[in-house]
C-alpha cells in the first residue's frame, strides 16, 4: 500500500506536488486559450483560477471545498493552457487529481456508486466484457428502434444528456480485436515491426479506422502486431478519478507490450496516445525505472511515426479532396504533435489542405464534458464548427475518437455536409490494398 501523503487539506494518495502547483507566477498568459474562461470570464474557471484554489487548499488556508470540486470536472483537460504557460504549470493534470479526491470525499448514491465501479473497475478493464456490452447497441441500430426512437422524439422528454449521448453513436459494426490477426505482415520491403494500440473507443465506435491503420502500416512497410489481451489506456480512470485501476491497466499494458521485440509502440488515437506516454509518472512508484523509460521512448501517434520512418508515397492513389484538419487537444497540447498530421495529410495526392482559424481550441468533447455540461460544451462546439463552416472544405480530419464523436454530431444538428474522417481512414483511401 502507498503510504498516504497529504498536502495540507489533500488527504489522498495522490495529492498534487506543492512544487507543481507554485510554479504558477499569475502572469496570465494562460488566460486567452482557455475555453472555460473564454465562456465564463471567471478568474476560478481558469488555469490561473484552478491552480490558486489548489494552492490554497495545498497550504491549508481552505478546505476541499465546492468550488474547487466544480472547478476539476468543469476543466475540460484540454491542456491548452500547458502549450501557452512559460513555467510548464499543468492546470489540466492538477484538476485531474483533485477529482480523485472528489470521488474519495464525496460518496456518490449506492446505485451510482455501483454503475460507476461496474464501468471503471469491471467492464473498461475487461475488453471481452466490454465488447459484449456493445451488442445490445448493436441490435438497438440493426432492429430499427433507434429509427423509431429518433423519429418519435421520446429521448426529447428525458435529461439532455441522454438525448444527446444516443444522437452521438455511430453506425456500430462488431469490434476488431478479435478479428485483426496477432501478426499483419508488411507488404514490400520490410522497414520493421511495430506493435498497435488499439484503444477501446477506438475499435468498438471506428473499427474501420484501426483497420485502416493496420493497412497503412503494412503498406508502408511493417509488420504489425496486435496483441489481444491488450486493455484500456487508463485514461477514463483518470478523468473520473480512479487513478488506482488506471495503473493497475497501466502496469498490464507497459509489461505486455514491453515484452514484445518490436520498433515502436503506435496508436491512432490522440487520447491513448498522450496517456501512455504518461505511464513514466503514473507508474512512478515501480522499480524499474529503465523499462518504463524504455516503453515512453516506443511510444508513437501514427502521424508522428508515419512523418518520422518518411512516408512512401509512390504507390498512394490521389484523393481530390479539399479538408480541414481540427487538432485533438490530446495530440496538439498534450503530446505537442501539431505538423505531423498535417504532414500527412499533404504526402496524400489530391488533397488540399485549408487551415481553419483556432485549429487546436477544443471541440467540447472531453471524454464526459460534453454530456455532463451539455449547453457549454454545445457553445465550444458552435466556434469550432463555425471555424470549419470558413474553410468551406469538403472533409473535416480529426485522429481522435471522442472528436470524432461530437464533430460528426455537431455537424449532423447543423445540418453542415463534410464528413468527419479519421486521419488514417483518408490515407486509407489513398492506400492500395
Ligand atoms: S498557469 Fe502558467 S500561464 Fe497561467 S498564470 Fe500561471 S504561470 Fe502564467
Ligand atoms: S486544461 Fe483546458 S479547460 Fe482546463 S484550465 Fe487548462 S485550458 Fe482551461
Amino acid at each position: 500500500m502507498a503510504e498516504i501523503e497529504k498536502l495540507g487539506n489533500f488527504t489522498t494518495t495522490d495529492a498534487p506536488e506543492y512544487e507543481d502547483i507554485l510554479q504558477c507566477m499569475r502572469c496570465g498568459f494562460c488566460l486567452p486559450t482557455c475555453p472555460t474562461f473564454s465562456l465564463t470570464g471567471r478568474e476560478r474557471s481558469s488555469p490561473r483560477g484552478r491552480v490558486a484554489l489548489a494552492r490554497t487548499v495545498g497550504e491549508g488556508k481552505m478546505e476541499f471545498n465546492q468550488a474547487i470540486k466544480e472547478e476539476a470536472f468543469f476543466c475540460l483537460d484540454c491542456r491548452a493552457c500547458t502549450t501557452a504557460c512559460p513555467s510548464g504549470v499543468q492546470a489540466g493534470s492538477l484538476m485531474e487529481i483533485c477529482r480523485a479526491q472528489v470521488a474519495q470525499q464525496q460518496p456518490l448514491p449506492k446505485w451510482q456508486a455501483g454503475f460507476r465501479t461496474f464501468i471503471l473497475e469491471k467492464m473498461l478493464p475487461n475488453p471481452n466484457l466490454l465488447e459484449t456490452s456493445m451488442l445490445p447497441a448493436r441490435l438497438y441500430q440493426k432492429l430499427g428502434i433507434q429509427w423509431l426512437v429518433r423519429n418519435s422524439k421520446v429521448l426529447k422528454l428525458g435529461p439532455e444528456w441522454i438525448d444527446k449521448a444516443e444522437g452521438m453513436l455511430p453506425e456500430l459494426v462488431q469490434p476488431l480485436r478479435k478479428k485483426l490477426p496477432e501478426l499483419s505482415p508488411a507488404k514490400g520491403e520490410k522497414r520493421g515491426t511495430v506493435a498497435f494500440f488499439l484503444g477501446c473507443v477506438m475499435t468498438l465506435m471506428y473499427a474501420e479506422v484501426s483497420r485502416q491503420t493496420v493497412k497503412i502500416l503494412n503498406h508502408q512497410g511493417f509488420d504489425v502486431i496486435t496483441p489481444k489481451t491488450q486493455k484500456c489506456c487508463g485514461a477514463p480512470h483518470l478523468t473520473e478519478g480512479d487513478p488506482e485501476t488506471a495503473r493497475q491497466l497501466a502496469s498490464h499494458n507497459l509489461d505486455l507490450f514491453l515484452d514484445l521485440d518490436v520498433d515502436a509502440i503506435v496508436t491512432d488515437c490522440g487520447g491513448c496516445g498522450a496517456a501512455l506516454k504518461e505511464y513514466e509518472e503514473m507508474l512512478a512508484e515501480r522499480e524499474d525505472h529503465q523499462r518504463l523509460q524504455h516503453f515512453h521512448s516506443k511510444i508513437r501517434d501514427i502521424s508522428e511515426f508515419l512523418v518520422e520512418v518518411g512516408i512512401r508515397t509512390a504507390e498512394l492513389k490521389p484523393v481530390n479532396k479539399t479538408v480541414t484538419y481540427h487538432e485533438p487537444c490530446h495530440i496538439c497540447h498534450a503530446q505537442g504533435i501539431s505538423k505531423q498530421p498535417r504532414k500527412v495529410l499533404e504526402s496524400i495526392p489530391g488533397v488540399e489542405l485549408r487551415e481553419m482559424n483556432e485549429s487546436s481550441w477544443c471541440c467540447g468533447s472531453a471524454a464526459t464534458f460534453s454530456l455532463k455540461f451539455t449547453e457549454e460544451s454545445q457553445k465550444i462546439l458552435d466556434r469550432k464548427l463555425d471555424n470549419v463552416k470558413k474553410t468551406e472544405a469538403e472533409v473535416l480530419v480529426t485522429a481522435n475518437p471522442g472528436c470524432h464523436l461530437q464533430l460528426a454530431w455537431g455537424l449532423r444538428k447543423a445540418q453542415m455536409p463534410q464528413p468527419v474522417l479519421h486521419l488514417c481512414e483518408l490515407l486509407g483511401e489513398a492506400t492500395p490494398d
